[in-house]
This record gives C-alpha cells, sequence and structure tokens, in this order.
C-alpha cells in the first residue's frame, strides 16, 4: 500500500497485483489437489506420416478438468507448475500414462506405435525429484523405444554435462529425441553435434506462413534440408491447410501434426480412429470430447 496514496486508498496498480498474486496461489492450491483428484486427463493428437498418410505416431497433451472453470489448457497451467515444482509429479504421471498407451496401441495395432511427450526443462534440472524415466519403463517390462521425449531448446542452452548425461542415457535406452518449436528458442545449434537428435519439430509459426510469407517458407524449406543432411526427420507442426500439406509432401517434410488431421483428442475417441471404428474424417471439435 502506498504512503502517497493515503489510507483505505489502494491504487489499482496494487488492487490488480493483489488479485494477481491471489489467483496465482489459489492455482497453485487447486493444481496440487488436481493429481490426487484424477482432475488431469491426455489428450492425443495423430502425427502423420507424409509419404504414406500413415498414423506413425501421437502427442500426449496435458488438459486439466478444473472445478469450476472447465477443461483448461497447458498455457493456463503448466509455468505456474513449473514454478511450483508440481510439474516433477505432473510430468511423471504424463509419462506413465502416456507410456501405458503406447503400449498398448502397439499391442492393438500389432505394430510399433509411438507416444511423445513434452518435458519440462525443470524436469532436467540436477537433482531433479522425478522418476528415473528409463528405469520406470523397465521395471514395468516396457520397451523405451515405445516413447519419444519432446524438449525445447531452452533445455539446450548451455549444455551442461548433466543435461547431456540425461539426455544420452534416453537415447542410449532406444527413446527418440525430438526438438519442439524448433527454430524459436535461442540456443545455438551446436547441441546438434554433441547430442543424439532424432526429429526436429518444425515451429508452428513458421508453419502458418507456408506459401504466403516468403521468411516463413524459407526458413521451413531450410531446416528440412539441414534436418535430413544431419540424417534428422522433420516434424511440421500446427498443419491447418491443404495447401500447407501439399506444400510440405512436395518439398520432402517426413511428418505433420495438425489440425487438418485431427484436434487433439481423449484416448477412447484417438483409438476408436486408430483402430478404425470411426473414420478420422469424423472430426471432434477441440475440447468438445469430454471424458
Ligand atoms: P507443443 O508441445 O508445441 O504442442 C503443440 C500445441 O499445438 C498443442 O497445444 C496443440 O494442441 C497445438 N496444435 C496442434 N495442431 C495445431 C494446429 O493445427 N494449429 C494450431 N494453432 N495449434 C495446433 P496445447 O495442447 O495447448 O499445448 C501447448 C503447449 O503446452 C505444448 O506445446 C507444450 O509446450 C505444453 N504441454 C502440453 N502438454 C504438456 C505436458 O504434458 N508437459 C509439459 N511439460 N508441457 C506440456
Ligand atoms: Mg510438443
Ligand atoms: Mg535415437
Ligand atoms: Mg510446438
Amino acid at each position: 500500500r502506498s504512503k502517497a496514496g493515503g489510507r483505505n486508498c489502494m491504487t489499482f496498480y496494487e488492487a490488480s497485483m493483489q488479485s494477481s498474486a491471489m489467483q496465482r496461489l489459489t492455482l497453485i492450491a487447486d493444481l496440487r489437489r488436481a493429481l490426487p483428484e484424477r482432475q488431469f486427463v491426455l489428450y492425443f493428437q495423430p502425427i502423420v506420416c507424409l509419404s504414406d498418410g500413415a498414423i506413425a505416431k501421437a502427442e500426449a497433451l496435458l488438459r486439466w478438468h478444473r472445478p469450476g472453470t472447465g477443461l483448461t489448457l497447458p498455457d493456463q497451467f503448466i509455468v505456474v507448475a513449473e514454478d511450483s515444482g508440481i510439474i516433477h509429479e505432473l510430468g511423471d504421471w504424463v509419462f506413465d500414462q502416456a507410456a501405458s498407451m503406447a503400449v498398448r496401441w502397439t499391442a492393438m495395432l500389432g505394430q510399433d506405435f509411438q507416444v511423445t511427450i513434452n518435458r519440462s526443462p525443470i524436469q532436467f534440472q540436477p537433482n531433479a525429484p522425478g522418476l528415473d524415466w528409463v528405469a520406470h519403463l523397465r521395471a514395468r517390462g516396457l520397451d523405451p523405444a515405445c516413447i519419444n521425449v519432446e524438449i525445447t531448446e531452452g533445455v539446450l542452452l548451455n549444455l551442461s554435462d548433466d543435461v547431456q548425461t540425461q539426455l544420452d542415457t534416453l537415447s542410449a535406452a532406444g527413446v527418440d529425441l525430438a526438438i519442439d518449436d524448433f527454430g524459436t528458442g535461442y540456443s545455438s545449434m551446436s547441441y546438434l553435434k554433441r547430442l543424439d537428435i532424432d526429429y526436429l519439430k518444425i515451429d508452428k509459426s513458421f508453419i502458418a506462413g507456408l506459401g504466403t510469407d516468403v521468411t516463413s517458407t524459407t526458413i521451413t524449406e531450410t531446416i528440412i534440408v539441414m534436418a535430413h543432411k544431419l540424417g534428422l526427420k522433420v516434424i511440421a507442426e500446427g498443419v491447418e491447410s491443404a495447401v500447407q500439406r501439399d506444400w510440405l509432401v512436395k518439398h520432402g517434410c517426413d511428418f505433420a501434426q495438425g489440425f487438418l488431421f485431427s484436434y487433439p483428442l481423449p484416448a477412447k475417441d484417438f483409438e476408436a480412429r486408430l483402430t478404425g471404428e470411426v473414420p478420422w474424417s469424423e472430426r471432434l471439435f477441440e475440447n468438445s470430447g469430454e471424458t
């Protein structure tokens, strides 16, 4: 409370600071309850192989049925989950669930089906309290090759020996690694020399401009060429139109993900399409499939 404002005269600035601090505390309290009360749910979005149209894998995307608010997207809570440390337990829950689905769908299809998981930079901090993912998979009798791990360039900024060891342990066990939102981070690309990266995911901001914005188009084309010369595969994120898809096919992009193919879906809706029970063309609007 500022002196200049006098008693009983909180400035608008202070009032809004207080209410946003309150909202944050409420959010943290709600997040802590959410895991034991089973309010989190994973949605799955297909990743399509552009050479044959097959559904190659799926990305697990976190959703929260927040009481009083409804279905809540990660942008509304991941940062607070990270700052409060909740991300360790939450990220391990995502991992365990996603691995279970990968194994289930592999068995159902009779061929490998990988689920890709977003792992927060916080989960890579030294002495982070989370699970050892490789040991956990082995303990459950699951093949580490059933999952891919997506990391952002933020994890690789000033790549430490410790983070390098963690990533090497994952890739040595057979977990494929992908760089998410590629092209938007601040890190140098020297990590590509030090790590066994399998996929670059081109950020959706570049895909949005394909064919219309010269800079986005040039960047996308250059990433594809560079990745292929380095022996990496490319996944285009945020593909929304047939024009974008056709451009990507023509320029040899390996995989695509986006609303053109499917919104992220609850597991049962995803599974019904994966097994052919429901056609992919029967589209659900995002977040309509409440479980
Ligand atoms: P991301 O990993 O880059 O995930 C892709 C985001 O793009 C998802 O947003 C997805 O719904 C959205 N998307 C997919 N196709 C399209 C499209 O055609 N157009 C547009 N405009 N968007 C599309 P979502 O699910 O809201 O997730 C946002 C971010 O939250 C993710 O970005 C990821 O960074 C983070 N996130 C999601 N789940 C987890 C998780 O389990 N753990 C962690 N640490 N982060 C997560
Ligand atoms: Mg991702
Ligand atoms: Mg590998
Ligand atoms: Mg992304």
